[in-house]
């Protein structure tokens, strides 16, 4: 059976106290379902409260939002996976478009964030997606592909196994804007060969971009995708409770 996963990305949005608020919200609106799993990741200082308001449901997941890949030391201002995962976190997102555009981080960043992560046992959900000019070049495989590469490219089968990785076309990610469903399923399809080519058992593929409560049923109805990872229409807990129960596995 196919297990939808549902990813909410709340970016710099809700403290510890909103997310203890919003998380209880969404339990009174959302009720367990075998056939998916919901991820949360919010900013940092939220992450234990959020794991907390979540403790005793398996099928809801704490993640952070980013980790440096030293695991302590002299870095100000930010957080490692082992810290991550000492306060609640189970996750991270790497590779986040709007880290690689705004922060600057490159292929080779993600590369040491998936390896941190996965020495602090947090699933790495990696990123990938093209800009508009590189899709208007014809570039989208070859980016994703370059991208898929140098984060995960030295992995053997096992760790490419509990890797998750999330579509997110630059152009499409709080935009408004959205690849169809077909043009996800076919980007989604070259990215399971290239993981499942590499070793990887079952990977889970997900697609991110303005994805709403009107168009998830559209885009999960292909079968290539494996959940998705929102931003904005995470924000609202009664939204995002909706949005969770949409589409069938
Ligand atoms: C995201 O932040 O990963 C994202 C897809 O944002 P939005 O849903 O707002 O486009």
């Amino acid at each position: 059976m196919r297990r939808l996963l549902f990813a909410a990305n709340w970016k710099m949005h809700l403290g510890p106290d909103e997310a203890r608020v919003y998380l209880k919200t969404f339990r009174a609106r959302y009720n367990r379902r075998d056939d998916r799993e919901v991820w949360f990741f919010p900013p940092g200082v939220s992450v234990e409260a959020a794991a907390q308001a979540a403790r005793d449901r398996n099928d809801l997941v704490v993640g952070v939002q980013d980790v440096y890949w030293e695991p302590k030391g002299a870095f100000t201002g930010v957080i490692s996976a082992p810290l991550a995962a000492q306060a609640g976190a189970r996750a991270a997102l790497v590779g986040h478009s709007e880290r690689r555009h705004i922060f600057g981080e490159t292929d080779d960043d993600t590369r040491r964030k998936v390896s941190a992560a996965l020495h602090a046992t947090l699933v790495p959900v990696l990123c990938v997606g093209e800009t508009l000019a590189e899709r208007d070049a014809g570039h989208t495989l070859a980016v994703v592909m370059r991208q898929l590469s140098a984060a995960l490219g030295s992995l053997d089968g096992p760790a490419m196994s509990r890797v998750v990785v999330a579509y997110e076309p630059v152009w499409a990610i709080g935009t408004g804007r959205n690849a169809t469903p077909q043009d996800a399923s076919a980007v989604h399809r070259e990215i399971r060969a290239w993981l499942t080519g590499r070793g990887a058992d079952a990977p889970r593929v997900l697609y991110g971009g303005s994805v709403n409560v009107k168009n998830a049923a559209a885009l999960l109805a292909e079968r290539e995708l494996d959940g998705v990872l929102v931003g904005g229409a995470s924000l609202d807990p009664e939204g995002w409770a909706q949005l969770v129960q949409t589409g069938a596995a």
